[in-house]
């Protein structure tokens, strides 16, 4: 199957992580989060030793929260050793109400506001990643009548497209993140930074992209951010000791994906770090990258039951289930690749060609189009697979349908709930 934790039991049924998730989407309902403990701390543990083995000095993952928040992923991230990203004050709050130490958060963001840097500020956050001036100078007023010391990062853009892996595209610095390296405007912000009281710049951070499938990106970006490091130095006589290089392994989320071995693009990573500071006699810094689709995504399946199956003579094949764009909006948001099977069926031929319909009042809401499958009844279930990531955390209430539970096969076994399910009255509870 598309990956080791996926596989077909003797009832034709489609497991994860060894469970048949025909029987827990009867136990649980539809539409269903399905996440593979087990390979969530696999890949967080990949991540923490490869690092720690290649980069060394501290260097250390951050997940993206962005690609799956709820308390229990911050208690797993804590016990792998993680630190976390977050970007809200509302990944800070769960974050923070899940116990999670939040000398190793650090707080993203192209817009923070005076109330999210305060409240940051007040749960004691290890780290903010600065995007623009104005938000510079709040942090740094607000740490000073708080009588703390912030420490900053500062995000760049080095201009690197990751889809065509060009260095120095003019429109990657098009950006409404960060600041340019190359029309010369960080430099003149980083000199600013360093007059502002109660900061701590301690490095740089740039994000190339997601989705990258080798580590070109990642290489050409180290290329940039330690001889701007190099720069820096130079032209300020301050030597930063961080170097954030973001996130974006890419996944497999259909066959043609290619598998990546994300310890030895690591490997590949440190290897040119070393290189590229040697050069411009630059001490090696602490590594940080912010994964977040690479760990959670294979982990993720979701179930759904069908209502119909309806073909429009001379057209195509609709298949309806009892979910779509609410619980999974990236086909209608960004035409992403998905693998669709029946799973209740999951051993037969296809024998159709369909489009994945959900239930919005809404014709852009697919899950996925021209999808081979073996044609399902009323009822039989249909998985979407490798849906860890991006699902759950930008699920919504359009038509005031109620988000889905997620539910945990923990790494024995037990399924457990997560997050549970919506109810009506969820949905009507902040009406007036
Ligand atoms: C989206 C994002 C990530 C995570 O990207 P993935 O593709 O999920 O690994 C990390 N850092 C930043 C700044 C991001 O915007």
């Amino acid at each position: 199957m598309l990956h080791t934790n996926l596989d077909i039991n003797e009832k034709g049924h489609l497991t994860l992580a060894g469970r048949d998730t025909v029987e827990l989407a009867e136990k649980y309902g539809t539409p269903l989060y399905l996440i593979d403990e087990k390979r969530v701390r696999e890949k967080m543990r990949t991540y923490v030793d490869a690092m720690k083995k290649y980069f060394g000095r501290g260097s250390v993952p951050l997940l993206a929260s962005k690609a799956l928040c709820f308390k229990k992923i911050y208690q797993i991230a804590n016990e792998e050793g993680m630190c976390t990203d977050i970007v809200s004050p509302g990944e800070l709050y769960t974050a923070s109400c899940a116990g999670f130490p939040m000398e190793k958060a650090y707080f993203h963001g192209n817009n923070k506001t005076d109330e999210d840097i305060a409240l940051a500020i007040k749960l004691k956050i290890g780290c903010f990643i600065a995007d623009n001036r104005e938000e510079l100078d709040s942090i740094s007023r607000i740490s000073k009548e708080e009588g703390v010391v912030s420490r900053v990062i500062l995000r760049v853009t080095p201009g690197i497209d990751p889809h065509t892996h060009a260095a120095i595209s003019t429109g990657k610095v098009d950006s409404k993140f960060g600041t340019a390296i190359e029309t010369g405007q960080a430099i003149e912000l980083v000199k600013y930074i360093l007059t502002l009281p109660n900061i701590n710049l301690t490095g740089i951070h740039c994000h190339v992209g997601s989705l990258c499938f080798d580590s070109k990106p990642f290489i050409d970006a180290a290329d940039i951010m330690v001889a701007f490091m190099a720069k820096i130095r130079e032209e300020t006589g301050v030597t930063l000791t961080d170097l954030n290089l973001g996130g974006g392994y890419g996944v497999r989320y259909i066959e043609t994906n290619p598998h990546i071995d994300i310890a030895d693009n690591i490997r590949q990573v440190a290897e040119h770090v070393s290189a590229v500071c040697e050069k411009e006699k630059f001490p090696y810094p602490r590594v940080l990258l912010e994964p977040g689709r690479s760990i959670v995504a294979d982990a993720g399946v979701t179930l759904y039951s069908v209502g119909s199956v309806k073909t429009i003579t001379g057209y195509k094949s609709y298949i309806s289930i009892d979910g779509g764009m609410t619980d999974n909006p990236r086909y209608a948001l960004y035409g992403s690749d998905y693998t669709v099977l029946n799973a209740s069926d999951a051993n037969a031929e296809p024998d159709m060609i369909a489009t994945i319909a959900g239930r919005c009042c809404e014709s852009g809401d697919l899950i996925q189009e021209n999808v081979k499958i073996k044609k399902p009844e009323r009822g039989d279930k249909i998985a979407v697979l490798v849906t860890g990531a991006y699902n759950y955390s930008m699920a919504s209430n359009y038509n005031r349908i109620p988000r889905p539970p997620v539910v945990m096969i923990s790494p024995d076994g037990d399924d457990y709930i997560a997050v549970r399910r919506e109810t009506y009255e969820d949905l009507i509870n902040l009406d007036a």
